[in-house]
């Protein structure tokens, strides 16, 4: 691939720089800058009502969703076109974060199973961001295991054709501030489990969801756990056909898989300049042969990380799409960033172990130590995706799959028939 840009690139290039240049929040820029990993790191502001703001601002100015058509809220932008936007945008992107979800996943999965009404009717405010969907998939018993599900929709007794759901989804990104939700669910056990479930959307406000939010390690509460009881769904809301469901969420966990694997980040650049600035023995970090040893391995790999995504935007230039590597990007980014942490926590000494805005770096690796666990499980874990590539790149034999074919209601769970 040739990496710089045709002439048409460079002249979109120059217009997204430009444009980014007169409206993007620049008090934010140094704070956005400094930020963790996955967080907006705004704490000046409203972080959402700064999100909010500057993903209006981007559509009204025709710059939201660029991947997305025209008629639905985008830009009908090309993939390339919304990498260089993406780059352009650098450390203001990160004010997107909660909107991965909607835009990445949930609007795409509309897109391609919603009538014609729901879409119009649904898309271009998610588009905008006036409205914030998440993805009601994992449950305690299906996260890898998707298909293992247990959440039910059944058909309400009063003949309304409405459907009623009971269960119970969990690490639920983003719930307590959306406004729709995709949810999977399963209508039929007496088929093996692929086979019985199917996708609706609804509102989260809909009587009988109740949101709980998780208290995770890094005080945050980002995800959530949800809870449905006798909720009512009209069948309208249904995408796809009754049994479809997996189908349905295939499109779903594609786009997810582009969205959360392409250009990730490992920080180290980041680290690269901590260590011009840290000392050791009163001389810089970098001078030190040890810290120059981890350095360059951390470089090889950031290395390959670069010129895999690369590989991506190739397939993506020529209208393909990416094969498995984002699943390898993915695997090597989230190990890297956690073992890149811990590395830069012990070249802090003592201060490593404080989290406060006055620590070094504004304890940004301490924050990125406390995401990339999460990192390494979000959208694949690290065993899942290496089985991707073990059997889609390597040709290595299938995962076991003892329950293939067996009626869902027939697959014993905790010595008990479910
Ligand atoms: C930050 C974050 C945000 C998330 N957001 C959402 C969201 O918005 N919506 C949503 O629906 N879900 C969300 N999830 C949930 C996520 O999809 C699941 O956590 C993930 O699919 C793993 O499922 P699990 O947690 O049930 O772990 P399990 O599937 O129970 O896995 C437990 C362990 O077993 C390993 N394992 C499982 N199966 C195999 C196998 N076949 N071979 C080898 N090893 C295996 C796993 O790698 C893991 O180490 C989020 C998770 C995180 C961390």
């Amino acid at each position: 691939m040739d990496f710089d840009d045709t002439p048409e690139e460079a002249a979109y290039r120059q217009k997204v720089r430009a444009w980014i240049d007169a409206n993007a929040p620049k008090a934010l820029e140094a704070e956005l800058r400094r930020a963790g990993f996955a967080s907006s790191g705004v704490e000046s502001v409203d972080p959402m009502a700064a999100s909010t703001a500057w993903q209006k601002k981007k559509a009204e100015a025709g710059w939201a969703c660029l991947h997305w058509p025209k008629e639905y809220g985008g830009a009908g932008a090309s993939p390339i076109e919304r990498v260089i936007w993406s780059q352009e945008e650098g450390a203001y992107g990160a004010l997107s974060s909660q909107f991965i979800i909607g835009h990445g996943m949930c609007g795409p999965t509309m897109m391609a199973w919603a009538s014609e009404e729901d879409k119009q009717k649904r898309l271009p405010p998610l588009a905008s961001g006036e409205e914030i969907w998440c993805q009601l998939f994992s449950e305690p018993a299906g996260g890898s295991d998707l298909a293992g599900l247990r959440t039910r929709a059944e058909p309400a007794s009063d003949g309304s054709g409405d459907w009623i759901v009971n269960g119970q989804k969990i690490w639920t990104s983003g719930a307590q501030v959306s406004d729709w939700g995709l949810l999977i669910t399963r209508t039929d056990s007496s088929v093996p489990k692929h086979k019985g479930l199917t996708m609706f959307f609804l509102s989260m406000k809909t009587p009988g969801v109740e949101v709980r939010p998780i208290k995770q390690a890094n005080g945050q509460s980002g995800f959530n756990e949800v809870y449905f009881t006798d909720v009512r769904i009209p069948d309208s809301q249904r995408l796809g056909a009754v049994g479809q469901g997996w189908e349905v969420s295939l499109t779903t966990l594609m786009n997810e898989r582009l969205s959360i694997g392409s250009g990730m980040s490992s920080g180290f650049p980041e680290l690269f300049n901590f260590c011009l600035e840290a000392e050791i023995d009163g001389r810089p970090a970098v001078d030190d042969a040890g810290v120059r040893s981890r350095l360059a391995t951390f470089a090889v790999r950031q290395s390959g990380l670069k010129y895999t995504g690369m590989r991506a935007l190739t397939a993506l230039s020529k209208g393909e799409t990416p094969g498995p590597e984002n699943s390898i990007g993915k695997l090597v980014a989230g190990s890297t960033m956690q073992e890149l942490a811990m590395f830069a926590l012990d070249l802090q000494g003592q201060a490593g172990v404080v989290m406060d805005e006055d620590a070094p770096q504004n304890a940004r690796f301490q924050g990125m130590l406390l995401r990339s666990p999460a990192t390494r499980i979000e959208g694949g874990s690290d065993e899942i995706l290496r089985n991707i590539i073990g059997e889609r790149v390597l040709g290595l034999p299938g995962d076991i799959r003892v329950d293939k074919n067996v009626p869902f209601r027939d697959i014993p769970t905790s010595g008990r028939k479910g």
